[in-house]
């Protein structure tokens, strides 16, 4: 392996261990390590692992994966920075964020500026680049309502491309790179469009309740933003106290004939209208109903007040919540007839 093909800048590390890099807390080491700071940096050290035959995982904030084994490849630490604003008139801005820029700093200094459009995504962890993978999404806003197009490194060859909000065929938690873009692509910043006036969306009813606890009335994005705040930190685990990677699966979306016959039989099941004229069950509530709400398995478990969320009692292994994430799965198949799937990238 010759190490003195990479940029001068970029150091590579051996044997480290990730326990840092992951809000499960879960302590495997990767062969290699290196943290990118510029596309310079960056190209260099793509070509350098397509060079050794070397697989490589892309590390955010690593507040969505759980790593199950030892990872025998390069993690690449992404700390790509900085923010512009590409174009701008009285109505709107189109803002381009570096992709190792944190996601909620992202959102406050969009808020400090007056725009608008990602209050209700706040406090959402992790970086802006992994935000475009699953089509981040709370309160419902999810991030394509505000993209406009990123870039990305083509990892065999180096090459910066485009991708259009078409091209990124946006889901519910979905997206071509969580598909047949998977592990082809480096993120490295991404284009918003954001408003100059507060065009507000607080259809949840969280967000409401938690308005008029606040005795506001005519609400700003800031208002939302910090309603959204006080929310999550009311309900969520904080992954810095309890390891945690959020919502561990996704909420199924299921045909209306399948609903009906579910909530002849469960008449308190949870359903709202789904993106594609089905109903989006809760997951949470799917899972609740199986007995796992709250209960201990080992170093693991569900979380006591949001049964989604998997949690890291210490000392647990990734195999040990995959193992419980699988078994949940199962129960719910079997009691409801539904599928989970999981949304944490399992590794
Ligand atoms: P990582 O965990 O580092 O990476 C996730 C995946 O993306 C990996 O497969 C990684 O290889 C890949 N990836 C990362 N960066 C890049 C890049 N630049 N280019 C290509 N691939 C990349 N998610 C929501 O959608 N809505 C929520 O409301 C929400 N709330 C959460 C609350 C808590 C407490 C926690 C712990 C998580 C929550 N999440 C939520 C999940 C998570 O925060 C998001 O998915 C976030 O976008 C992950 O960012 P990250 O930088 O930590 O990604
Ligand atoms: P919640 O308010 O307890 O609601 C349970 C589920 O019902 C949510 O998952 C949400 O779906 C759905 N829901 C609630 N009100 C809705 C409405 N008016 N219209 C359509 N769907 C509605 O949820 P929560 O767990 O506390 O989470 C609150 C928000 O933060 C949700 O949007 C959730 O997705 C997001 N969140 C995501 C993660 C993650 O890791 N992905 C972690 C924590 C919170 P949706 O999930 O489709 O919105």
């Amino acid at each position: 392996m010759d190490i003195n093909s990479l940029n001068s800048k970029v150091v590579l590390q051996e044997n480290v261990s990730l326990k840092i890099y992951n809000t499960f807390g879960i302590d495997v080491t990767t062969k290699y390590f290196i943290e990118v700071k510029s596309l310079d940096e960056l190209q260099s050290v793509l070509k350098f692992s397509v060079d050794n035959s070397l697989s490589i995982l892309i590390v955010g904030g690593g507040s969505n994966i759980l790593l199950t084994k030892n990872f025998e490849g390069l993690v690449i630490l992404n700390s790509l920075k900085g923010k512009t604003v590409v174009e701008q008139n009285h109505e709107q801005v189109k803002v381009k964020t570096a992709s190792g820029e944190g996601w909620h700093d992202f959102v406050i200094w969009s808020l400090d500026n007056n725009w608008s459009g990602v209050e209700n995504l706040s406090l959402i962890p992790g970086s802006v680049g992994a935000g475009p993978m699953q089509n981040i999404g709370a309160y419902g806003v999810e991030l394509k309502d505000v993209f406009l197009e990123l870039e990305a490194v083509e990892i065999m060859t180096g090459r910066v491309c485009t991708f259009t909000k078409e091209e990124c065929h946006f889901g519910y938690r979905e997206s071509i790179f969580k598909n047949v873009a998977k592990n082809k692509y480096f993120i490295t910043s991404v284009t918003f469009l954001l408003n100059k006036s507060d065009e507000l969306k607080t259809s949840y009813g969280a967000i409401k309740t938690e308005l008029d606890k606040m005795n506001i009335i005519h609400p700003n994005s800031r208002d939302v933003s910090n309603a959204v705040i006080a929310i999550r930190q009311s309900k969520l685990p904080n992954p810095k106290v309890l390891g945690n990677a959020g919502s561990f699966f996704k909420n199924p979306e299921i045909p209306m004939e399948n609903f009906n016959k579910l909530k002849a039989e469960f008449p308190d099941v949870i359903a709202f209208t789904g993106a594609n004229g089905g109903m989006k069950l809760a997951a949470g509530w799917l899972i609740e109903q199986c007995g796992w709400k709250g209960k201990l398995v080992g170093h693991t478990g569900s979380h006591k007040d949001q049964a989604l969320v998997l949690v890291n009692y210490g000392g647990a292994t990734g195999k040990e919540i995959h193992e419980l994430a699988l078994a949940i799965r199962e129960s719910v198949k079997t009691k409801f007839g539904v599928d989970i799937e999981l949304e944490v990238n399992i590794y």
